[in-house]
């Protein structure tokens, strides 16, 4: 089998562009309105761009492909982490099990509850469930105690609605028995999909083996898991190689079983406690840089979901929401036990620094302030809008008749349940204004209705 990752084509599509016009890119752009998603020859024209008024007009696009797809709402989520014991040697990572200096937790089911019980108390209903390559924690037989205790953990109306899940890549039986958990999204990072590179950055462990690694969503859509997430961890090799090969990763799983990934994730390297790429990232990513390639995915891909962790600061994030992310996390820690220990205001460290300490409350109001609405939604994967049937809906508008108007209606509940006055204040005024641009007489009406009912009482509304 030849591996769908050819890093000699890729380099020379880089090549074969570098001079390209900027009238090439320019049409490139334009014709990306019809949301058609790019060829791979012509996302490696606009990253190869660097004329600042072409680049400014990519922008301009992303921010309207955007908006036409998305509307203004961002779902939010929170990570979980449950241990960070690994048996891998990632040069780039905090858990990695050469790092000595790093005091090793691996939570209990009760101390699990208690993680989840705060993440509810704050508002979170979506939760996206972490752990290093333990070989015991992150095993299915213990993710199958796990993840129903998670979803059984309730307080008042606090509960997680989905769960995703970002471990160790699985074989085909046991990804069959991580589909029967009822999970969302299974997400893993290619990191880097340059193989040398890859090498470098891998010293021991099974995630040292790049084609095993590689081909691990084939594996979880053969055991029949229907949301995939990939994602690459931007600093190891040049940025436009690994925005390509997800470009190719994206067709190679279309091709093969007829839907891409449900969401793309682009985590940009942080400092991580007593890693030897701290001092010496092989690839930075400049602030520019990572706007570019989150825009020229969005041209690509309009139809998959793009993730914006903690891991980028409030600025820079408030900066690329408008470019194209649709999901963002609030009010992270990557420390196992960490939501208790900050309660406690104890300092601990994690996988990584995070540059956006900001609470879920302050992002809510931040994003509010913008014209965005937070959405808690968990609809689509709650009625079985999953895998091709999602990306058979939202090609032709799954948002504006779902998801702008579920987003409303968890905004709603989030303020009832969770937020003060002035908040409260804030959001009423976004829900109202979203509510005046639904443009389908009905859905609106049945919007407000909803709205109502949860005013009345009622929770857990969704289309
Ligand atoms: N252990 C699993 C794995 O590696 O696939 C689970 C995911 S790990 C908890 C989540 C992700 O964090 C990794 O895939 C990696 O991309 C990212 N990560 C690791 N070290 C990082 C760092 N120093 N800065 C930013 N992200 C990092
Ligand atoms: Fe372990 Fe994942 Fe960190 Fe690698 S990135 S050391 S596999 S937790």
């Amino acid at each position: 089998m030849k591996p769908f990752i050819d890093a000699n084509k890729i380099d020379l599509l880089l090549k074969k562009t570098m001079d390209a016009p900027k009238t090439a890119a320019r049409s490139i752009i334009n014709a990306s309105l019809r949301l058609k998603g790019l060829a791979p020859e012509e996302v490696a024209i606009l990253l190869n761009l660097n004329d600042r008024e072409t680049i400014n007009n990519l922008f301009s696009v992303a921010k309207k492909v955007k908006e036409i797809i998305y509307g203004k709402r961002l779902v939010i989520f929170a990570p979980l982490y449950i241990t960070n014991f690994c048996v891998n040697n990632c040069l780039y990572c905090g858990f990695r099990c050469a790092n000595k200096e790093l005091k090793r937790k691996r939570l209990t089911i009760k101390e699990i509850k208690e993680e989840v019980i705060i993440l509810e108390k704050q508002g979170h209903k979506r939760i996206l469930l972490e752990a290093g390559e333990d070989p015991l924690a992150s095993r299915i037989d213990h993710l199958e105690k796990v993840i129903p205790a998670i979803y059984a953990t309730k307080s008042g109306n606090g509960e997680i609605r989905r769960l995703n899940v970002n471990v160790a890549a699985m074989s085909v039986p046991h990804f069959k028995r991580l589909k029967k958990l009822k999970i969302g999204t299974y997400q893993l990072f290619q990191e880097t999909y340059h193989p040398g590179m890859y090498k470098k950055m891998h010293l021991s462990g099974p995630k040292s083996d790049y084609i095993y690694h590689l081909y691990a969503m084939h594996r979880a859509m053969e055991g029949g898991i229907d949301d995939c997430g990939i994602g690459a961890l931007f600093g190891l090799a040049d940025h436009r190689f690994e925005v390509l090969a997800m470009l190719y990763h994206a067709l190679e799983l279309e091709k093969e079983f007829g839907v891409g990934p449900h969401t793309i994730s682009v985590p940009r390297i942080e400092p991580a406690g007593n890693t030897p790429l701290t001092s010496h990232i092989p690839h930075p990513v400049s602030d520019l840089e990572f706007k570019k390639l989150v825009a020229i995915l969005r041209l690509a891909v309009p139809y998959t979901g793009l993730i914006l962790s903690t891991r980028e600061s409030a600025k820079m994030r408030n900066e690329v929401i408008g470019l194209g992310i649709s999901q963002i996390s609030a009010g992270s820690s990557t420390v196992p036990g960490g939501y208790k220990r900050s309660l406690n205001k104890k300092k601990v460290s994690g996988q990584f620094s995070i540059n956006d300490n900001r609470s879920l409350k302050d992002v809510i109001k931040d994003i509010s302030k913008m014209g965005y609405s937070p959405s808690f939604c968990t609809a689509c994967y709650r009625l079985g809008r999953v895998g091709k049937d999602f990306m058979d809906l939202a090609k032709p508008g799954l948002i504006g008749r779902y998801c702008l108007p579920n987003s409303l209606l968890t905004f709603k509940e989030y303020l009832m349940d969770y937020a003060d006055d002035g908040l409260k204040k804030l959001g009423y005024q976004v829900i109202a204004s979203h509510l005046k641009d639904i443009k389908d007489n009905r859905v609106k009406e049945n919007t407000t209705k909803k709205l109502q009912d949860i005013e009345a009482g009622k929770r857990d509304l969704y289309f």
